[in-house]
């Protein structure tokens, strides 16, 4: 994909989806609040639109009780919404078996990624098993699997780590290194589906490919969920596991899907107590709103607008974009970068380039982002986007670092 092509393509999406774009941005009243702040950290936390607000409001103003105990009607309801919710999930994820899966309430990705460990990757492994873990991933997305490997240790069970490869240039899974170093005994592989530094879709095919029709895939789905089109029935995993918050849902709320279709079933242990029923209530109006807003157009959105900032950075010399500099947009056969650009300034430490960019109302991270220990080792400024960012946002984030440059 060159990169005029790249540069039509984001000027097309964003000049047919500027209105729609608009309309949706004014449901957020923490943004039209504030309209000297530009909040560009979505990749840490999402905005809730106003039809989330309502939902809690209402919710804690009508029928708010504990779930799947009492009798009375509020306790009914309540017990009822929870369930309902479960089949939310299963159909906003495009489930392709709602009968046989299961969804499984967490308090977010770190919960959901630590409760398979725990609770069943012990059940699936025997001595001399691998298992593949993403070492420049999310540190959620690491040390849960660590974990229970030293655990079954303990049980004289000795798993194999195997690091998954990376290719330094894109970001991206080194899929060929994978296929060579996977075998019959690769029975658990930990893959993400959306980078949280790198930006890219981290290609879940491709991995399927490389590790053959039995080993189990979990996939954190953290920063896919609510960002783009996330279908159990096209990708082969067995788990999926995300965070609410990051779903435009209050934190404290999130799921694992699970398959049940390779390994023992999933069926997390322990007196779960009371389960977050407002975060619940949460979840389900923050999916009824993605839906209905489309989470095809949210990713279209989102990928020109980092398609808009990438290219205007790469025009730059003063920075370095961390991850795939290239293929950019979608139809990129190569990898696409969702809404999430990284990057660092030649002469400015990452810290500081945070304070400024502040200094001109712009909220983004800027440190090593919880990245595991194969990850960058410098920190770096991650500008994260979502479907209220505007154009007018990047723009002026552009004209800012390019004064800087
Ligand atoms: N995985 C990824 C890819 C993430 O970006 C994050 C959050 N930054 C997590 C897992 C952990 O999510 P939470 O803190 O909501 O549990």
């Amino acid at each position: 994909m060159t990169a005029s092509r790249t540069r039509a393509q984001s000027a097309a999406v964003i000049g047919e989806l500027r209105e729609w774009q608009r309309a949706l941005r004014d449901q957020f009243p923490i943004l039209t609040g504030h309209p000297q702040l530009s909040y560009l950290d979505s990749a840490a936390t999402a905005q809730k639109p106003q039809a989330v607000l309502d939902a809690i409001q209402t919710y804690l103003t009508t029928t708010n009780a504990n779930a799947g105990r009492g009798t009375y009607p509020w306790a009914n309801t309540t017990t009822a919404l929870v369930e309902q919710t479960r089949d939310r999930v299963k159909g906003f994820l495009d489930d392709p078996a709602p009968e046989r899966s299961a969804v499984h309430f967490t308090s977010g990705a770190t919960e959901g990624l630590r409760t398979i460990a725990r609770d069943w990757l012990p059940q699936l492994l025997a001595d001399g098993d691998e298992i593949v873990v993403p070492l420049a991933d999310h540190q959620a997305n690491i040390s849960p699997w660590l974990e229970a490997r030293q655990q079954l240790a303990r049980q004289g069970v000795h798993v194999r780590v195997l690091p998954m490869p990376y290719q330094r240039a894109s970001g991206d899974y080194d899929h060929t290194a994978l296929a060579d170093l996977a075998g019959p005994r690769t029975r658990f592989v930990a893959a993400t589906h959306v980078h949280h530094v790198y930006g890219g879709d981290m290609n879940l095919h491709r991995i399927r490919r490389a590790v053959g029709p039995h080993a189990v895939i979990c996939l954190d789905a953290a920063q896919s969920v609510g960002h783009l089109p996330v279908s159990a029935a096209q990708l082969d995993v067995d788990f999926l596991v995300f965070s609410g918050h990051k779903a435009m849902a209050l934190p404290g709320s999130g799921a694992v899907w699970a398959r049940q279709a390779r390994g023992p079933a999933f069926t997390p242990g322990g007196w779960p107590g009371t389960p977050n029923t407002v975060g619940i209530a949460s979840l389900a109006a923050a999916l009824d709103w993605l839906e209905a807003a489309g989470t095809d157009r949210i990713e279209q959105w989102t990928v020109a607008l980092a398609a808009r900032l990438t290219d205007g950075l790469r025009h730059l010399d003063a920075y370095e974009i961390l991850g795939c500099r290239t293929s950019l947009a979608a139809g990129s056969p190569v990898q696409q970068r969702q809404g999430i650009v990284t990057f660092r300034h030649r002469d400015i430490d990452s810290g500081d380039l945070g304070f400024i960019l502040f200094s001109h109302g712009f909220m983004v991270r800027s440190d090593s982002h919880c990245q595991g220990e194969a990850g960058e080792r410098d920190g770096s400024v991650r500008v994260s986007l979502h479907v209220y960012t505007s154009v007018e946002e990047v723009d002026r984030l552009l004209s800012v670092l390019t004064s800087l440059g």
